[in-house]
């Protein structure tokens, strides 16, 4: 069904059995699960899908080692695993990612550890040698059986100055241990919406639909994009609002303070230089005072972060220019004569993470586990419980989805049917990453579509096994290449407008591909890409240059990006 025939289903019948009110990660991961288990299930986002927290994020699938000092052994461990699974289920989006910490220091670190983890210690400070291998020691064991990635390694100052040569020459040693990359974390979630519509004809999701309020038995949503409203009448609802979640219950007429969030940034660079000279790992270390820092490859490009800054509103959340000035002295750091400056960032980005509020005095100390607080009973003046999903990260969202399923479903008096543990997403499907397979798989949609290998072996790239539906769409009319965006033609754009729930002209750039993000567009790309929209939609001249224009804005405001 499309938007509007999801739309006026609501209206003839506003019954529902679950509401899922957010469409980041951890309401995406919890809606898939519960249609696969049948369940009637609607979920909404006031903006587009995973545009919140969820886009946000510094591209890893990893357990977190340092949230061990933290004592958050249930969590690392969790996280380690599922980091695992997210490399098989999705191993067009997710690889493994060998992470280097380059250090400095022998000792240092050594009593903070354990002061820590007693609760004696509230200032981060920089991690040495002999702390840095009791932790990977311990996250190796984590991996378990179930080894995806290969274990840890330390080099000594010789051996890693000579695989990294413009590497600080002060380093006593570097570590390398692995964790996952997520190239493309806005696909893998769309892809997980389009599965769940796929597999369970009562599970539907909404982008631009807002929850305004809530009384007894009926939750009022808004449509965004046209201003009307509906009502839903639902056995449960499911805050998935991430850093949001305080504001949404008020909405409900409830009164919590589940969340105390913190903002991080990240930029983009394009500087080809750094880009060889990291190769495919990514480097992971500490400043001075212990705060983290990751210089990361992301395609061709070098992804920078992050702070963790204290924030009270986080629709007030952006990427300062202290914090550009913080992350290009990092780099000096450890890369001391290579020389990036402003002129090498093409796209930054911010968020705030959905933290549970907490009394730590540094926001690395707060914890990172997720929980489910219940609101129902007497003193609501609703008549259906409330979930709120409190914390998750990207890489444990598929855990944290499963519990808040077998809860739900033994709130409905139904048992699980099916898991998603081993369960492929979207374009991971059939997908290989064996080179001879791949191959083979290409030919194949080569021979009935007639398509170049070269343009297939892009499309592979960019939607793992959704090619063959990509290529079986293009085939069908006659396609011409972007002028401004040669490697992109305009069915391809048509595809993902038609297939992928589009809406908006920035759905498309900044979360349907990666083309913002790593500094694609060029002038004239946003004129362009609003035309294959028009033509998609059938959008009038005025409605196409309004996109176009709130798409150069907020790329400008948001995202430094200028043309
Ligand atoms: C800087 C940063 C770096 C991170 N790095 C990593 C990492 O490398 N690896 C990792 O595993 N995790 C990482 N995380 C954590 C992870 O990204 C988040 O914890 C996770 O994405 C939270 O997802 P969510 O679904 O709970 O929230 P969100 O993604 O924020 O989703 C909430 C949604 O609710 C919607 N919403 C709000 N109010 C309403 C309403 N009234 N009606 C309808 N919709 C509403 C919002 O529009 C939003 O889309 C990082 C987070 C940040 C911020």
């Amino acid at each position: 069904m499309n938007r509007n025939e999801i739309l006026s289903t609501l209206k003839e019948n506003p019954d529902v059995s679950v509401l899922i009110v957010g469409a980041g990660i951890n309401g995406i991961g919890t809606f898939r699960d519960l249609a696969l288990n049948g369940v009637n299930v609607l979920m909404v986002d006031r903006g587009d899908f995973c545009s919140g927290a969820s886009s946000a994020s510094s591209h890893m699938a990893h357990g977190g080692i340092r949230y061990l000092e933290n004592g958050e052994f249930r969590l690392v461990r969790e996280a380690v695993q599922e980091r695992n699974r997210m490399i098989k289920n999705a191993p067009h989006i997710v690889q493994p990612l060998p992470t280097t910490i380059p250090i400095f220091r022998y000792f240092s670190g050594l009593f903070n550890a354990p002061m820590k983890f007693l609760g004696w210690l509230d200032k981060p400070s920089e991690r040495g040698s002999i702390i840095i291998k009791l932790g990977l020691i311990m996250y190796d064991a984590y991996t378990g059986k179930n080894r995806t990635v290969p274990r840890h390694q330390f080099l000594s100052r010789g051996s890693s100055l000579k695989l990294w040569q413009k590497l600080n020459p002060n380093i006593v040693n570097t570590a390398t241990y692995y964790d996952g990359l997520i190239s493309d974390p806005e696909r893998l979630a769309v892809e997980q919406v389009l599965d769940a519509e796929a597999d369970n004809p009562n599970a539907h999701a909404l982008n631009y639909v807002s929850m305004v309020s809530g009384q007894k038995d009926t939750i009022i949503l808004r449509d965004e994009l046209t201003d009307e409203t509906y009502e839903v009448r639902p056995q449960l609802v499911i805050n998935a609002s991430g850093p949001w979640i305080d504001f949404s219950n008020y909405n409900l007429g409830l009164s919590t303070k589940y969340i105390g969030g913190t903002k991080g940034s990240h930029l983009v660079l394009d500087h080809p230089e750094l880009r060889r000279e990291i190769g495919d790992n990514e480097f992971f270390f500490e400043n001075k005072d212990g705060r983290i820092v990751l210089i990361f490859p992301l395609y061709d490009r070098v992804l920078v972060g992050t702070s963790d800054i204290k924030i009270e509103h986080p629709d007030e959340a952006f990427c300062t220019d202290e914090e550009v000035e913080y992350f290009l002295g990092m780099i000096a750091r450890v890369f001391p004569t290579i020389k990036v400056t402003r002129e090498n960032i093409v796209f930054r980005f911010t968020g705030v993470r959905p933290l549970a509020s907490s009394t730590a005095k540094s926001t690395g100390q707060s914890s990172r586990d997720h929980s489910i607080e219940v609101l129902s009973g007497d003193w609501t003046s609703l008549n259906f419980p409330v979930y709120s999903l409190v914390g998750g990260k990207w890489t444990s969202f598929r855990a944290f989805a499963e519990q808040v399923t077998d809860k739900v479903l033994a709130h409905l008096g139904k048992s699980r049917q099916k898991s998603t543990s081993d369960l492929p997403i979207g374009g991971g499907r059939g997908y290989s990453t064996d080179a001879a397979e791949q191959k083979r798989q290409i030919d194949g949609f080569a021979a009935w579509t007639g398509l170049d290998r070269e343009r297939l072996q892009t499309l592979y790239v960019r939607y793992g096994s959704r090619t063959e539906a990509v290529a079986a769409f293009i085939k069908r009319g006659t396609d011409v290449s972007l002028k401004s965006m040669p490697e992109y033609t305009r069915r391809e754009i048509m595809f993902l407008a038609q297939y992928e729930k589009v809406e908006r002209l920035d759905d498309l750039i900044l979360r349907r591909t990666m083309l913002a993000m790593l500094g694609r567009l060029k002038q004239g790309s946003i004129e362009e890409l609003a035309d294959v929209l028009a033509e998609s939609f059938g959008w009038n001249a005025e409605k196409k240059n309004a996109e176009a224009a709130r798409t150069l804005r907020l790329l400008e405001e948001r995202h430094g990006v200028r043309f």
